[in-house]
């Protein structure tokens, strides 16, 4: 078993288990030095696409078939083989998306970073590594926030932002369907945050599951958050509005910076006007209808075994 020492001290943890577990015995040739650049950035673009894939595919099917309702399909605003096209979208950006977050990854794994392996390289011990998933978020959340806005400013919503909102009616597979550039836009603020503050590199991988599943979360349509929390934290919620009406709630995790930045606008779904109180008015009026229908036909004599 590969101890975590030996990875922090030398290089990235994912990189090291990939070359541990499968490209030094099963894929490289023995003499390929496994610090060569050509070979780390080979790597890190399998890697990298790989485990985007795996994560999106585990994680957006895992939420769509257990937490996002699938009556949400019959809003008008659901667009016809939705499903399929939010997995086309996705899938033919995250190769392009991976070329930057891998030229990032790379200066990471030669050093540039701040990460570190070991405990004792936290400047606060413990602490510093509990403090740093906090001021991960918080950073993160304020650097989202500002670029999603400039993301939506006419001159570039058009071309690079307005893909995303092709989805009214989200789905967790919506959750990486981006054009190439506004994916890897919206996701520099994870990259550059290691460059900046000292991050232990086991943090920074469930950091990482952490943001991928919390975008699918907020694109499940499944309104989870607890009644106390329901106007600080952005759920999904908050992102289904920004869907439906663009110019609210561009946050992420937290309703912080839509509130300074005057774009808050408490959830639809809160006063009973959500995607999924209008399927079931529409229902209802449906039903209704069909009663009306029926005892109309009851009245005139029609016996309703004919029907
Ligand atoms: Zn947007
Ligand atoms: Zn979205």
């Amino acid at each position: 078993m590969l101890s975590l020492c030996y990875i922090g001290a030398t290089m990235d943890l994912v990189l090291n288990a990939a070359d541990y577990y499968f490209f030094t015995p099963y894929a490289y040739p023995a003499t390929w030095p496994e610090d060569e650049p050509f070979r780390q950035i080979t790597s890190l673009l399998l890697v990298t696409n790989l485990g985007a894939l795996v994560l999106y595919f585990l994680f957006a099917t895992l939420s769509y078939y257990f937490i996002f309702d699938h009556n949400l399909k019959k809003h008008p605003h659901f667009l016809e083989n939705q499903v399929q096209r939010e997995i086309k979208a996705t899938v033919q950006s995250l190769p392009w998306i991976s070329l930057p977050t891998v030229a990032l990854f790379f200066a990471e794994v030669r050093g540039y970073s701040k990460l570190y392996g070991n405990i004792e390289d936290s400047p606060y011990g413990w602490s510093g590594v509990i403090l740093s998933m906090f001021s991960f978020i918080f950073f993160t959340d304020m650097c989202i926030y500002w670029i999603h806005r400039f993301l939506h400013h006419k001159l570039i919503y058009k071309r690079i932002h307005k893909p995303h909102h092709l989805w009214k009616i989200a789905t967790p597979f919506a959750s990486h369907a981006f054009h190439p550039v506004d994916g890897f836009m919206q996701s520099i603020p994870y990259h550059i945050y290691p460059f900046l503050f000292p991050l232990h590199k086991v943090t920074y991988l469930v950091l990482y599951i952490f943001v991928n599943v919390w975008s699918i979360s907020i694109h499940d349509g499944a309104y989870l958050v607890p009644d106390v929390l329901k106007h600080v934290i952005n759920g999904s919620a908050h992102h289904t509005d920004h869907h439906i009406y663009f110019d609210y709630n561009y946050g992420q995790y937290f309703t912080f910076w839509d509130k300074i930045g005057g774009s808050y606008k408490s959830p639809s779904s809160f006063e009973g006007k959500g995607p999924h109180d209008y399927i079931k008015k529409q229902r209802e009026e449906w039903s209704s209808r069909q009663n009306g229908h029926m005892d109309e036909k009851l009245l005139n004599g029609d016996s309703p075994k004919n029907e």
